[in-house]
């Protein structure tokens, strides 16, 4: 877009205001529009909803209605659909014109909604009041490892400061393949996993509860459009094949992993749970916080060059609560920009091989961490392998996550007087359960 209708657009986006009240720091304005799926109570049929301020507009209602922009539109997003797989489905034109039509209905001068009472009572839910579920039926999911300065801090403890950095890092995003059916949404409690460990080199390996476990703080994104198998994405079209972005936390048991991942890599340590916010930022929502990602040198192949600034600017937070505790406290600040391959480098290398990609696939980035010690996105990082244990404002400290700790992730782009946010991801350590027999 020309520098001029830039400035125009920019000017327009920070100064719209929905009829909804949102607070300056509130994560879902009319700059947001994250879409999610819930239900009204438990029983009820899962529904499709956007998140704005306190409230979800449900759009099945808006469907049923004939008030989504067409026919599509309203199949895609209306009754029936429990999931947001069918809308991802349909590609970025039709993501833009609901995003567009769903701006137009909540703007603070459009009267459709913000005059109809009874159409308000029928459409506008309380969010506090709904239960959400997963956003889409994920069949496939892929975890990078993209955070350079997270890749070069696990070097350092493993093989020491000079062989940081495997050889192929600065070449390729690396990843493993994870397993989509332990992933949960936001509220769901995580136990911890059992597992083989050996933490004497010099003695047998043991069994029992993992007695390392910790978070990841990442970020995910889901496939819109797929790929056909053998038909590798080109990176200048790797951006229309994803829909948004949502915070992840990949549970990790770092005792089970260091005795189990060679030669293939995390299996167990990995396999037991994996979370997500419920609400998917929309890729269109983050365009404003684009921004340059770090130098890559070398320079990668070709198949790998980014088409522009393809990183984003988005503030995450890490907050610990021990089951003492009344209150959490943050134990880490970060910021998605520091990741050193970008999304569309990721679903690029992800099907350069042939892969095929599929609607509601999720692609997380890997643990981001920042420069600063207080920047680490994971316990092992944050603690240094149990040499700097973290101090809790109760007393306590911790190396690793505990039975009853909650772990919190936060995380939000900062516009110039709102806020495009993620919401949270939320989940507390339960005990582990051992096999029985029954
Ligand atoms: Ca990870």
């Amino acid at each position: 877009m020309p520098a001029e209708q830039a400035m125009e657009f920019a000017l327009d986006h920070a100064t719209l205001r929905s009829f909804v009240p949102v607070a300056p720091d509130g994560h879902f304005p009319i700059q947001n529009l994250p879409y999610g799926v819930f239900q009204r109570q438990a029983d009820d049929v899962p529904r499709i909803g956007v998140a704005i301020g306190d409230l979800i507009l449900d759009l099945s209602v808006l469907a049923e209605r004939g008030l989504l922009a067409d026919a599509a539109l309203a199949r895609a997003l209306g009754p029936g659909q429990t999931t947001l797989n069918a809308f991802m489905a349909l590609g970025v034109e039709s993501w833009r014109k609901a995003r567009a039509r769903l701006t137009q209905l909540l703007r603070a001068d459009e009267r459709t909604l913000r005059d109809d009472r009874s159409l308000r009572d029928k459409a506008l839910v309380t969010r506090a009041a709904v239960r959400m579920l997963l956003p889409a039926c994920i069949e496939n999911y892929t975890d990078f490892y993209s955070s350079r300065e997270h890749a070069t801090n696990v070097g350092v403890m493993l093989r020491g400061a000079d062989n940081a950095l495997m050889p192929n890092w600065l070449h390729l995003p690396v990843a493993y393949h994870g397993r989509a059916s332990s992933i949960v949404p936001s509220g769901v409690d995580i136990v911890r996993p059992c597992g083989q460990a050996r933490p004497d080199d010099a003695a047998p390996p043991v069994f029992g509860p993992s007695r390392f476990l910790d978070f990841e703080l990442e970020m995910g994104f889901f496939i819109g459009p797929g790929n056909e198998l053998g038909r590798p994405i080109p990176i200048g079209r790797a951006a229309e094949h994803v829909f948004g972005m949502v915070l992840v936390n990949d549970w990790s048991a770092r005792d089970i992993q260091k005795w189990e991942y060679q030669p293939l890599g995390p299996f167990l340590a990995k396999n037991f749970a994996t979370s997500i916010s419920c609400w998917v930022v929309p890729l269109e929502a983050l365009a404003p916080f684009r921004v340059a990602g770090p130098k890559q040198e070398p320079a990668p192949f070709p198949y790998l060059r980014s088409p522009g600034d393809w990183s984003y600017d988005i503030h995450l937070e890490v907050r610990l609560q021990a089951a003492s505790q009344a209150e959490p406290q943050t134990i880490c600040r970060t910021n998605a920009r520091h990741l050193y391959w970008n999304v569309c480098q990721q679903v690029a290398h992800h099907s350069v091989g042939g892969c095929n990609l599929r609607t509601g696939d999720l692609l997380a980035t890997g643990t981001i961490s920042g420069p600063d010690p207080g920047s680490y996105g994971s316990m092992l990082e944050l603690a240094w392998k149990g040499t700097k244990p973290l101090r809790l404002g109760n007393g306590e400290s911790r190396v690793n996550l505990h039975d009853g700790d909650r772990v919190t992730l936060t995380g939000w782009c900062q516009g110039d007087g709102y806020r495009v946010g993620f919401g949270e991801t939320t989940a507390q350590v339960l005990p582990a359960v051992e096999p029985v027999e029954t």
